[in-house]
């Protein structure tokens, strides 16, 4: 390996403008982001939704279709282009209908998981196609996972649920209707939830701190972000004007109102900042980066690609170079067998061209000798008649001949 030395230049070269390029690009380009909700029907989910994007995500619902027993999940998608500040981003939002809905919900969360990896598969096909110029990312950034606001603890779905999806997708689990609970309730409910998170190992995203990289604002966000999970929420599509004349979301009591951007009695804004401000990109990276990297080598794996599945335990430069290199030769082979393919194609229909030539051939040969034995037929006959009308001279055609008979 070459060495690399430190060099600080004394002039102006002019790299140190490419994160500005980097950023005028993707501010050009425009962000993706796709995010599924999963909890039961009228739980809150699209107006949640609504609320975080300031947006009507979800269409209007009409209340028949929330409350009756659902046959199973369903998946829906809704797509939104919003601008905030001129930055684009466009949204999808993946909802489960009927998940939690049914009498039995054993495997509910099938349909979920079969959703989640097709996006997954539909990436690792765009991938592994030889010329990938425009890879659609349908990939699921975050998934909400919405707790009733039981005030107990996590029921089996929940348990069951989280338990099954943690390695797919960046889990966050929060409670809905946070004003159906008091404070103290919302404590105890909150300790309750994460005694049952560590119980069962699952994992959520929790945000991370790089001191190096990340100002005073970030880890300080973080440290109150990490204080709060799972964020208690409260989600709101009125607005309620207040005396200095500002109207802001909030959901009206008789004693009075709540709203929801309040961080005293729930955590809406701290989500908000959560998955809107500081980590939408670091919940993208890591879907690439580690959920979508161990979904596409239990895939290899799973097609045979690898045999020694120990280069994937631990972080080896040399061993994901080695990977790469595995993963070229597969493209490699791939286009070769499509070209010998081919190749037996182009043989196969040039031998049945030559066949049917040679037949063609042999055929007019077998036509020509027909034809020719029978003119030799025809030729005998008509020697054998002509033979056969021809007497012999007798003396008196001499005779006659010679005038004897003219006296
Ligand atoms: P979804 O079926 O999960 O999408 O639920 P919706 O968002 O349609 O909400 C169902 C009902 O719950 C509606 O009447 C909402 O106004 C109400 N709702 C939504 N969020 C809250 C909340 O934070 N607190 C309370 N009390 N009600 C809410």
């Amino acid at each position: 390996m070459s060495a690399i030395t430190k060099k600080t230049l004394k002039g102006h070269v002019g790299f140190s403008n490419y994160p500005d390029q980097v950023h005028r690009k993707s501010i050009k380009k425009g962000f993706n982001f796709t995010l599924m909700v999963v909890g039961e029907a009228s739980i809150g989910k699209s107006t949640l939704i609504n609320t975080l994007f300031e947006t009507k995500i979800f269409p209007e619902r009409e209340d028949s279709v929330v409350t009756e027993l659902s046959k199973g999940v369903e998946i829906t998608t809704m797509s939104a282009d919003i601008l905030d500040n001129n930055v684009k981003l466009r949204l999808t939002v993946v909802d489960t209908p009927g998940f939690g809905n049914s009498l039995n919900n054993d495997n509910s969360w099938t349909p979920i998981i079969e959703n989640i990896d097709s996006r997954f598969d539909s990436y690792l096909a765009q991938e592994n196609r030889l010329i990938h110029s425009k890879i659609q990312d349908n990939r699921i950034d975050a998934l909400i996972y919405f707790i009733k606001p039981t005030g107990h603890s996590l029921r089996q779905i929940d348990i069951e649920f989280l338990k099954r999806l943690h390695t797919k997708v960046n889990l966050i689990p929060i409670i809905s209707k946070a004003d159906t609970l008091t404070s103290e309730e919302l404590v105890g409910f909150k300790q309750r939830i994460l005694a049952d998170i560590s119980a069962h190992n699952i994992q959520i995203f929790k945000p991370t701190t790089t001191d190096l990289y990340d100002d005073l604002e970030t880890i300080r966000d973080n440290k109150e972000t990490l204080s709060k999970i799972p964020f208690a929420v409260i989600g709101s599509e009125n607005f309620v004007e207040l005396p200095d004349g500002s109207r802001v979301r909030a959901r009206k009591y008789p004693w009075g109102i709540i709203q929801v951007d309040d961080p005293e009695t729930n955590d809406f804004r701290t989500l908000r900042r959560m998955l809107i401000y500081n980590h939408m990109e670091d919940l993208r990276d890591y879907t690439n980066t580690v959920l979508y990297e161990e979904y596409r080598t239990q895939s290899l794996l799973a097609m045979g690609h690898f045999q020694d599945n120990s280069v994937f335990k631990e972080y080896n430069p040399a061993l994901i170079a080695e990977e790469d290199r595995k993963l070229h030769d597969i493209k490699l082979q791939k286009m070769e067998a499509e070209m010998n393919a081919v190749f037996q194609q182009k043989v196969v229909e040039k031998e049945s061209k030559l066949k049917q030539s040679e037949e063609e051939l042999y055929s007019r040969h077998k036509d020509m000798k027909l034809s020719l034995e029978k003119q030799r037929k025809a030729l005998e006959d008509k020697k054998k008649l002509i033979e056969a009308n021809a007497r012999p001279v007798t003396p008196m055609d001499k005779s006659k001949k010679k005038g004897l008979f003219n006296l």
